[in-house]
């Protein structure tokens, strides 16, 4: 960090497929104003004009300097091109999306992908903080990963590092949308976690999760580990498997990148406990001969708010 930059502020934008947050975010990576509006349908230009606004508004609010504008998107962004590759439920792909709002705001703007991004405000502000290497985990509709080693995020040659929900754990398992098989986001994510506890309730009208589902709640991959504290056998069965992949990929990511810390966020984080301690024991129980993992496997602390703390925190690198 170069002198003076330091008591700048930036900008940080989390851009999702139906919502957008923003925020005007100081140099210790506090979030001193917020904005939040609807993602415009599919229109790219329409995106930039709403993000414009964002920008001219917490602009107006700011006492001081702002450094640039960091927007995280969901989808992988070639930094050399300065366009997506892959893209998530917007129309942004070949779109020059950095060129544009550079050009219409007037500023220097960083495009970081969703996930990175994360990783990067909990390593500045949260979890990760104080370590030179750190990765994260986002277990949510599906499995993403950031990685900082050496006290720098990898991203690599496309854009693509981290993809930890598309590594493969189980080599003749289900085909994913990726052409893989046996993916890790097959077996483990919030969302896959969520349809399967739906299933268990229809077939078993008389099991915990039809009760927990009753007047057309809609479960969620927690209810899963809900269930099996309370001795459901199924979801215990369902639970453990789910663990187990995600150990296996746990243990790949230890073994590739040795990692200080890992911390996990995503909506599955909210399950807490009962699935850092299951996971905690079958990462060390796929270990028989070194059991003691030093690495060590925590919650992500910044909830909702990695997005635009670590969007804002990547103007900051590349300044
Ligand atoms: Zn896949």
């Amino acid at each position: 960090v170069e002198s003076g930059v330091a008591s700048q502020l930036a900008i940080g934008i989390d851009v999702g497929g139906t919502k957008m947050a923003a925020g005007l975010v100081d140099a210790y990576g506090q979030i001193l104003r917020r904005l939040r509006v609807a993602t415009p349908a599919s229109d790219p230009e329409q995106i930039v004009d709403v993000i414009s606004g964002l920008v001219a508004s917490l602009r107006a609010d700011a006492d001081g300097t702002v450094a640039g504008v960091g927007v995280a998107v969901p989808g992988q962004f070639d930094h050399r091109s300065g366009t997506f590759v892959r893209i998530a439920n917007l129309s942004l792909r070949g779109f020059p999306f950095r060129s544009r709002l550079e050009t219409v705001t007037g500023m220097t703007v960083v495009i970081e992908n969703d996930t990175n991004a994360a990783a990067l405000g909990e390593w500045f502000a949260g979890s990760g903080r104080g370590y030179q290497d750190f990765a994260f985990v986002a277990i949510g509709t599906g499995i993403g990963a950031g990685i900082i080693l050496g006290g720098r995020l990898l991203r690599g040659a496309h854009g693509s590092a981290g993809e930890i929900g598309h590594t493969v754990v189980e080599k003749d398992g289900p085909e994913c949308r990726c052409g893989n098989r046996g993916c890790l986001e097959l077996f483990a994510s919030g969302g896959v976690l969520a349809a399967r506890a739906g299933e268990v309730a229809r077939r078993h009208p008389d099991s915990l999760l039809a009760a927990m589902s009753h007047g057309g709640r809609s479960l969620n991959g927690g209810d899963l580990f809900v269930a099996a504290d309370r001795g459901d056998e199924i979801s215990r069965e369902i639970v453990d498997e789910a663990v187990h992949y995600l150990a296996v990929g746990m243990n790949n990511l230890i073994e590739l990148f040795d990692p200080a810390i890992v911390a996990i966020g995503g909506g599955m984080v909210q399950v807490g406990e009962s699935l850092f301690e299951r996971l905690r024991r079958a990462i060390r129980a796929q270990r028989p001969r070194s059991p003691d993992v030093a690495t060590r496997i925590v919650p992500a602390t910044l909830g909702d708010d990695a997005g635009i703390i670590g969007a804002a925190a990547a103007v900051r690198s590349r300044t």
